[in-house]
C-alpha cells in the first residue's frame, strides 16, 4: 500500500491524481489539500477518507469543519496548512497540483521530511530550480515530472546514460493561435484563449498555453529537471501532441514517447515509478494516424517564448520575474482588464525593470514576486494598459 498527500486536489491535475487512485486498490491518500472548492473536497475526503485536509481560509476552514463533522479528520488552514499536508508523517509521495509560487515552501518541506514529489507545480521549478534540485539530492528524494512533456522527456531517458544526452525536444502544439500574427491576436477573447487544440487542463494553463508562456515555463523546469543549458534545448511544434517529447544522444539517435493526450498516464507513471501499470483509456490507432508535421516556434508573433529564454540564460531571479509577472497579467487577462498581447507586453516591462539577484532565497523568490504584482497593478490601474 502507498500512501500519497495532494496540494491542489480539486484543480484539473488533483483530480485526475484521485481518478488513478479510484483505479488501483494499492493506492491510499493520506492528505487533500486545497484552495476554496470546499464542496469538492468534501466529496473527495468522503471517498477517498484522508486523516487531514487544508483549505487556504479559516472562514472554508470552518465551513468545511460543518460539513465533515461526522468524520474523523483533521482540518487545517493557510501555508501552515499546505505544511501540514506536505510534512503528514504516514504519506511517502506529494504531489503538488498546486498552482503558482505558493507550492515552493510546501515542496522544500516535503523533500525535508523524506517525501519522493510527483511534480506538477512547474512554477516551483521554474523560480527556485537552483534551490529544489541540490536539496532532493541532499535530502536523497526523487522528483518525478507530471508534466506530460517532462515525463515523456525522463521516460526516454530511462536506463540510458546521461552523459550521453545531447539535446532535448521540447515538443509544443503551438495553442489555438498558431499561424496567426500579431494583427489577428491583437483582439482575441478569454473563450478563444480558453478553447487548446488537445489538452483540457486548468484556466491558467491553457492561456500560457495559448501565448506559448507555458513551453517557456516548461523548458525552464526542463533545464532543471534534467540538468542542461537553456540552449540544449530546442522547441518543436508538432500540432497533434501525437509525440510528447523527444530526447537526442551524442551519436544522433532521437528516441521520442508517444501517446494519446490524457494526464492520467504521466501522473501514473509518477506514482508508480518506476514500474508501469495497465491504464484503462484511448490507445494510439497508427492505422488513423495520417501523418505527424513539424514546425519551428513563431517567437516574433509570440514573443513569451523568445522572453522565457531570455529568462533562462539570465538566470536568477530574472524567471521568478517572467513567471510572476505572467499569472499576474493572466489573472487580469482573464478578468477582461487587458488584452492577450498586454500579457507578453508586460511580462517584458517587468523583465526591463528588474535587476537580477544571482541565486535567490525563497524569502527574495517571494519577496520579487510580491514586487512585480505590485508593479503590474500599478501599469494597469487603468482599465486597459498600452
Ligand atoms: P487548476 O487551476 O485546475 O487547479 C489548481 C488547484 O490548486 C486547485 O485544487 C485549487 O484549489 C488549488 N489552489 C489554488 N490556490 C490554492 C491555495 N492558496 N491553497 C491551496 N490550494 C490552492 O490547475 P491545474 O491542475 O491545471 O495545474 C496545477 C499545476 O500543474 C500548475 O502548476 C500547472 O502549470 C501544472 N500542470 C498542469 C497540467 C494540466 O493538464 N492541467 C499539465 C502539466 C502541468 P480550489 O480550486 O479549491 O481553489
Amino acid at each position: 500500500m502507498r500512501k500519497i498527500a495532494i496540494l491542489g486536489s480539486t484543480g484539473s491535475i488533483g483530480t485526475q491524481t484521485l481518478e488513478v487512485v479510484r483505479a488501483n486498490q494499492d493506492l491510499q491518500v493520506g492528505a487533500l489539500a486545497a484552495g476554496g472548492n470546499v464542496e469538492l473536497l468534501e466529496a473527495q475526503i468522503r471517498e477517498f477518507h484522508p486523516s487531514l485536509a487544508a483549505v487556504w481560509t479559516e472562514e472554508k476552514a470552518k465551513e468545511l469543519k460543518m460539513r465533515t463533522a461526522d468524520l474523523d479528520l483533521r482540518i487545517v488552514a493557510g501555508m501552515e496548512g499546505l505544511l501540514e499536508v506536505a510534512e503528514q508523517p504516514e504519506s511517502e509521495l506529494l504531489v503538488t497540483a498546486i498552482v503558482g509560487m505558493i507550492g515552493i515552501r510546501p515542496t522544500i518541506a516535503a523533500m525535508k521530511a523524506g517525501k519522493d514529489i510527483a511534480l506538477a507545480n512547474k512554477e516551483t521549478l521554474v523560480t527556485a530550480g537552483h534551490l529544489i534540485m541540490p536539496l532532493a539530492e541532499k535530502c536523497k528524494v526523487r522528483i518525478l515530472p507530471v508534466d506530460s512533456e517532462h515525463s515523456a522527456i525522463f521516460q526516454c531517458l530511462h536506463g540510458e546514460n546521461a552523459g550521453e544526452l545531447h539535446k532535448i525536444l521540447l515538443t509544443a502544439s503551438g495553442g489555438p493561435f498558431r499561424g496567426k500574427k500579431r494583427e489577428e491576436l491583437k483582439d482575441v477573447q478569454v473563450e478563444d484563449a480558453l478553447k487548446h487544440p488537445n489538452w483540457s487542463m486548468g484556466r491558467k494553463i491553457t492561456i500560457d498555453s495559448a501565448t506559448l508562456v507555458n513551453k517557456g515555463l516548461e523548458m525552464m523546469e526542463a533545464r532543471w529537471l534534467f540538468g542542461v543549458e537553456p540552449k540544449d534545448i530546442e522547441i518543436v511544434v508538432q500540432p497533434k501532441s501525437i509525440i510528447h517529447s523527444m530526447v537526442e544522444f551524442v551519436d544522433g539517435a532521437v528516441i521520442a514517447q508517444l501517446g494519446t493526450p490524457d494526464m492520467k498516464l504521466p501522473i501514473q507513471y509518477a506514482l508508480y515509478y518506476p514500474n508501469r501499470r495497465y491504464l484503462p483509456g484511448e490507445r494510439l490507432d497508427f492505422g488513423m494516424l495520417s501523418q505527424i508535421t513539424f514546425e519551428k516556434p513563431d517567437m516574433e508573433n509570440f514573443p513569451g517564448l523568445r522572453l522565457a529564454f531570455r529568462a533562462a540564460e539570465a538566470g536568477g531571479s530574472l524567471p521568478t520575474v517572467y513567471n510572476a509577472a505572467n499569472e499576474r497579467a493572466v489573472a487580469l487577462f482573464l478578468d477582461r482588464r487587458i488584452g492577450f498581447l498586454d500579457i507578453p507586453e508586460l511580462i517584458e516591462r517587468c523583465m526591463d525593470a528588474h535587476k537580477v539577484l544571482q541565486a535567490p532565497s525563497v524569502e527574495e523568490i517571494l519577496q520579487t514576486e510580491a514586487e512585480v504584482y505590485e508593479a503590474i497593478d500599478g501599469m494597469c490601474s487603468r482599465d486597459r494598459i498600452s
